[in-house]
């Protein structure tokens, strides 16, 4: 079995040690992965400017571009047959509710997603030190044996985020559904040394919406959320409405 393994933490996370090691078991693992972090990069992809790889050493590729360029250099250059499985993370903060949208993690999946191949985001729920990335690892190995036996619905990729819990502490995964940010925007504005204004997005933990059946819910009751995602954003509840509308 091939897998390719990736994130946006950058190649020398340690999620994404933890993910390669792991995934040993199932086969051969190639990493393709950006060379510095590139978190909430999305699904972007680099057109305008050439990419560099560099093989850190036997199997390990960092390329200077985002998580999906990585899936495409993956899957149309450096790996010799397509692989079995394309697997995204660890990432370093969880990626639930409307954050998948910005998630670089989730969009390498994403890509892979559209170029036919299994994939899974996987994201342990903490922002703050954490030592239990080979705990969350040992989860991610679980849910691909089960992704390969089992085999994805059509137009389906997987979003798994695992509570910051030693292994022995995590319960058993839930499937849910994805959950709803409760936004509290924030702008930090300060002075730079040249005495010129700069502006940093985002400061404070996400806060979400605590509904029963989503990610969020499951996590925070020490549970793993499996979420099933796809990539029609078509809201197919308000189409009959939308038809109602006077166009013309
Ligand atoms: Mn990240």
């Amino acid at each position: 079995m091939q897998i390719m393994v990736t994130n946006d933490d950058g190649i020398g996370a340690p999620g994404i040690k933890a993910l390669a090691e792991a995934l040993t078991e199932l086969g051969n693992v190639t990493v393709v992965a950006p060379d510095r972090e590139r978190s909430a990069t999305g699904h972007s992809l680099t057109l305008h400017a050439p990419l560099r790889v560099f093989e850190l050493r036997q199997g390990w590729f960092a390329v200077d571009g985002t998580p999906t360029d990585c899936v495409n250099m993956g899957l149309h250059s450096l790996l010799p047959s397509p692989p079995d499985l394309v697997v995204s993370g660890i990432n370093h903060g969880s990626n639930m509710g409307d954050d998948v949208t910005y998630s670089g993690t989730v969009a390498a999946a994403m890509e892979a997603n559209l170029m036919g191949i299994p994939s899974l985001a996987v994201s342990l729920a903490t922002y703050g030190a954490t030592e239990y990335f080979p705990d969350a690892a040992k989860i991610a190995l679980q849910v691909c044996r089960a992704m390969i036996r089992q085999g994805l619905p059509a137009d389906t990729f997987l979003n798994l985020n695992i509570p910051n819990l030693p292994f022995a502490e995590i319960k058993t995964p839930l499937i849910t559904r994805q959950g709803k940010r409760s936004f509290v925007g924030k702008i930090v504005d300060k002075i730079d040394p040249r005495g010129r204004k700069y502006y940093w997005i985002g400061s404070e933990e996400p806060s979400f919406i605590d509904d029963e059946g989503t990610d969020y819910n499951a996590v925070g009751k020490g549970h793993p959320s499996l979420t099933p995602l796809h990539l029609d954003l078509t809201n197919h509840r308000a189409l009959e409405a939308l038809k109602q509308w006077q166009l013309a």
